[in-house]
């Protein structure tokens, strides 16, 4: 059998590294096509040699620069890098792990070409659910979730169908700041933040974890892949994050995936699906593990849930708005010129501000994402940091 060949997008990130890895472990399966990033090009370069590529994308035209000077294959760059990549006829597969909104036009490009994409980047489902869905099934393309709590759901709803389904939960740590007074979160820093207890990963979706908002739009996620209704969608904590997904069945039965919490699983199941491939990832001992503890989110603590909500319940371009103020705001909050507890508060005013419309165009959704980001830094500028 020939090994699979993957365009990694996102190559240097948390996701990269997984993909990589894994592609170490099992040279037999996986090859790369190509492998794109923002602006790392020593990373980029250095993996490219490692794993014979010959083929790079930088987002960033002076970083595409340097990699030509040394090194011997193809270097492209800016957005039209990314098509290429994402419409290769030589990848049999497209690995999504890119962060944020610039993910959305290369799942697209992916989806039209009829590939396999192994979904990482979460915001192309949360912005374009509809449009993305529709794209996939249009084109034969196939989106598989690398988000584990999707990967837990698509491994328990295999040959199901939505009326067999009462609802689903997805799991949530909680984040750092779960057994914390909200009052005296406030004022968290970055690095209090980003210190997460179960998961290492990018910076994004680290914050996200913090305030919740990455499991709102997991639930805006789960809506569109598995077509379910919001009212069938619930979210239990699991500090462990050892469950990953629970469904409950019209009978009362419900079926869950555990495993280690490691990408590197549900990543190997979205490559190889529908064959379970052997591998050598830690095993989960639950005579070990010995309890499995559960509890229901506290509202006051999951500010990001009931902004994703309520963007599900408004509908059209809401969860586009929701992702690019978020966006904004956490690189706001990165950069300590706004207090944490600003984060969801100046999202929550941005999304009260806009009037949705139908999101079944890019165009609709990039101009809802752009109106967000001006409208965010305009609500952030009476509270910024000195
Ligand atoms: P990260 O910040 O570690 O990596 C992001 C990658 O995208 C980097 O390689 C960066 O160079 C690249 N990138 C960003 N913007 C780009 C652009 N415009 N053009 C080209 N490359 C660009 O992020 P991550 O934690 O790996 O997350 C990636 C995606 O996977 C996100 O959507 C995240 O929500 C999702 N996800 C991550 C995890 C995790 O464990 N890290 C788990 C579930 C879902
Ligand atoms: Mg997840």
């Amino acid at each position: 059998m020939r090994p699979v060949r993957i365009a990694l997008l996102g190559a240097t990130g948390s996701i990269g590294a997984a993909a990589l890895a894994l592609a170490r472990e099992h040279p037999e399966r996986f090859t790369f096509a190509s492998l794109a990033a923002r602006s790392n090009d020593a990373a980029l370069v250095n993996a490219a040699r490692e794993f014979g590529v010959r083929r790079l994308s930088l987002d960033d035209p002076e970083s595409a620069g340097r990699a030509r000077s040394r090194f011997e294959g193809e270097v492209l760059d800016g957005s039209g890098g990314l098509e290429a990549l994402a419409s290769d006829p030589d990848a049999d597969v497209v690995v999504n792990a890119l962060v944020g909104v610039a993910g959305l036009r290369p799942t697209l490009w992916a989806l039209r070409a009829g590939k396999r994409v192994a979904l990482a980047n979460k915001e192309s489902i949360v912005v374009a659910g509809e449009l993305v869905t529709a794209t996939a099934s249009r084109h034969g393309g196939l989106l598989l979730p690398v988000d584990s709590e999707h990967s837990g759901l698509h491994q328990c709803l295999e040959g199901r169908t939505p009326a067999d389904v009462h609802r689903v939960f997805l799991t949530a740590s909680g984040g750092p700041f779960l057994r914390h007074d909200p009052e005296r979160i406030e004022d968290a820093t970055p690095e209090m933040v980003l210190r997460h207890p179960t998961w290492s990963m990018g910076p994004r979706i680290t914050v996200d974890s913090a305030t919740l908002v990455n499991k709102g739009f997991e639930v805006i996620e789960a809506r569109w892949l598995f077509g379910l209704a919001p009212s069938q969608l619930d979210v239990l904590i699991h500090p462990q994050s050892i469950v990953h997904a629970v469904v409950e069945f019209r009978d009362g039965s419900q079926v869950a995936q555990l495993s280690v919490p490691d990408m590197r699983l549900p990543l190997l199941y979205a490559l190889t699906y529908p064959e379970r491939c052997p591998s050598a990832l830690p095993r989960l001992d639950l005579a070990h593990v010995g309890s499995l503890h559960f509890e229901a989110p506290d509202p006051k603590r999951a500010p990001g849930l009931a902004l994703a909500r309520r963007a599900l319940e408004r509908g059209g371009t809401a969860p586009a708005v929701l992702n690019g103020a978020d966006e904004e705001a956490v690189r706001l909050f990165l950069e300590r010129k706004i207090r944490f507890g600003d984060v969801t508060r100046l999202v929550g005013e941005v999304l009260d501000a806009h009037t949705p419309v139908a999101a079944t165009t890019l165009e609709a959704v990039e101009a809802a994402d752009g109106w967000a980001r001006a409208r965010l830094h305009e609500a952030a500028a009476s509270r910024l940091r000195a």
